[in-house]
């Protein structure tokens, strides 16, 4: 596959990324947000752009040729490689959208409260046993472990942030904790997997509205993605 900013990047569907002109910075492409769902990748899709790439010695719908991978039996190169919890969601959604709010000019910007957070933050929460690292001041952000991310989003974010953040970002982010938290059981009903879904897609929506199109990046794009991923 090409690399993550290319045109065709998404290992999982065919959406093709769109040149955004951010200001002082060079034109990138974003994966951003469509109402129609761009057409899910298929293992046989995936032999055909191979062998097409090769014999026109350019990348055909991100695919750059064939795989020596497509040997191993029962392999599908369409589902094989997915968006997962520590990398293309802590890392990638949690701690972009935090680098905004907490560093980066804009009505998403917390600045302001960082050491009023931090008070809450370092003073009032007691994790349980099994969370090994202690809370850690917003200072660290940068630095923050994938793990402290997804403690921050899924146990300590609410109860703290609703003082802070402004009314539709907290309404916003409250859709990412709920799907998270619905699609990180052990067991999932159809139901839950639907309302995450939905959930997912409104958040990924809106997220062009309440933040610059940048953020619309491949990991962003892989929260369309991860329904799919736990329903397989
Ligand atoms: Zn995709």
């Amino acid at each position: 596959m090409e690399h993550h900013m290319s045109k065709y990047a998404c290992n999982s569907c065919t959406q093709k990324s769109k040149p955004v002109d951010i200001p002082n910075r060079r034109t990138r492409r974003y994966f951003l947000f469509q109402e129609e769902k761009a057409k899910l990748r298929k293992d046989e899709d995936m032999k055909r752009y191979g062998d097409r790439a090769l014999l026109e010695g350019k990348p055909c719908r991100g695919v750059k040729g064939p795989s020596i991978k497509s040997l191993l039996p029962l392999l599908d190169r369409s589902t094989c490689s997915f968006p997962e919890h520590l990398h293309s969601l802590c890392l990638g959604v949690v701690k972009s959208l935090m680098l905004l709010m907490f560093l980066k000019p804009g009505p998403w910007n917390l600045k302001e409260f960082t050491g009023a957070i931090d008070k809450v933050f370092l003073k009032n929460v007691q994790p349980p046993d099994d969370v090994s690292r202690l809370p850690r001041s917003l200072s660290f952000l940068k630095v923050w472990k994938a793990s402290e991310f997804s403690h921050w989003l899924i146990f300590y974010s609410v109860p703290i942030m609703t003082k802070f953040m402004k009314k539709e970002y907290f309404q916003h982010w409250v859709l990412l904790v709920i799907s998270v938290q619905l699609l990180s059981q052990e067991k999932i009903s159809a139901d839950d997997l639907h309302l995450a879904d939905e959930l997912l897609r409104l958040f990924l929506r809106d997220v062009g509205l309440l933040y610059p199109e940048s953020a619309y990046t491949y990991n962003m794009h892989q929260l369309e993605h991860f329904g799919l991923c736990v329903r397989r």
